[in-house]
């Protein structure tokens, strides 16, 4: 099939990058993970990928080989990988599939509600403690090596990013693995929030991220495709914290953000756009890679609304 980038010339997506580093100057670096704080602001990546190309050419741009956390950019591929493993009735007695106004790090009253999607911490949280394996090493190593299986993906645990959130216990992230087990099926608090902070905590470059969004777009028959089907859904309506709505307007493409200043856009039974870039804009999105895939997303008209 024909590449759906070929009509955004090199010099446009120059230019683009461009007025995306001059508007990210506006944004901050997260301050409660130590090691975030030290990001380099300037540094830029991206990567369009398209379906057919899975093994070949991708176009990219800037800092391709620097690596960086996915964060909350894991939190679909945990989905994909509950979704294919125990099943959507499994998953969806755990967590809803309903967009929250609130923030990321929201604590739902879990006493008479379940998280209300796996986008948020506290449905995170909730699959985190799903994911098979006796310990937390085990359950994130498991969730690393399938993804890097089924996308041809190459990635690993950052140690340095893992001992930089442990440095600053997450309170937040602390209670809501404590309710969970309080009022929830969750077997230890411990044990999820500590898989968790490692899922969240592997690492890739902007080229591993497009890869993962190629699998989430259709790129591999193994995967079922109701199952990334219900991803990219839950996606379009949660993955870009509160601002899920009007990206939807704006963009039309299922994405998710990660607090390292990493997006993954996905262009169903298409492909695939991964940007990194560090300064996040007040709602916690990277303020260039959500400018970037606006501007390829209204150029090309890719919106799945269109
Ligand atoms: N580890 C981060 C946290 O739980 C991930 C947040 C994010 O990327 O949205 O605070």
């Amino acid at each position: 099939s024909a590449n759906i980038f070929n009509s955004v010339t090199p010099s446009q997506l120059d230019v683009w990058i461009e007025q995306a580093i001059e508007l990210s100057k506006q944004g901050t670096l997260p301050q409660y993970i130590p090691q975030l704080a030290l990001a380099q602001p300037e540094c830029l990546a991206i990567a369009l990928s398209n379906i057919s190309n899975i093994n070949g050419s991708t176009t990219t741009r800037g800092a391709i080989e620097q690596v960086f956390p996915l964060m909350s950019v894991i939190k679909p591929l945990v989905l994909l990988f509950l979704l294919e493993t125990v099943g959507a009735a499994l998953v969806f007695n755990q967590v809803g599939m309903e967009a929250s106004a609130k923030p990321f790090n929201d604590l739902p009253n879990l006493a008479v509600q379940k998280p209300p999607n796996p986008m948020v911490n506290s449905g995170a949280i909730a699959l985190a403690g799903m994911l098979p394996g006796e310990n937390s090493a085990v359950c994130y190593q498991n969730l690393c090596n399938w993804l890097n299986q089924v996308a041809g993906t190459k990635l690993f645990l950052d140690q340095a990013m893992l001992a930089s959130v442990r440095s600053r216990p997450n309170q937040r992230n602390r209670l809501i693995a404590d309710q969970l087990e309080q009022y929830g099926d969750l077997e230890s608090a411990s044990k999820a929030l500590d898989t968790y902070n490692q899922v969240c905590c592997l690492a890739g470059t902007v080229q591993d991220v497009a890869r993962l969004g190629l699998v989430l777009a259709g790129a591999n028959a193994a995967i079922d495709r109701q199952n990334s089907q219900t991803v990219t859904a839950i996606m379009t309506t949660c993955g870009m914290y509160e601002a899920s709505g009007s990206f939807a307007v704006q963009v039309g493409l299922p994405s998710k953000s990660g607090v390292s200043g990493v997006l993954l856009a996905v262009i169903p039974q298409q492909g695939a756009i991964a940007c990194y870039s560090p300064p996040l804009d007040k709602i916690g999105n990277s303020i260039a890679g959500v400018f970037l895939v606006q501007q390829i997303s209204q150029a090309l008209q890719l919106s799945i609304f269109g």
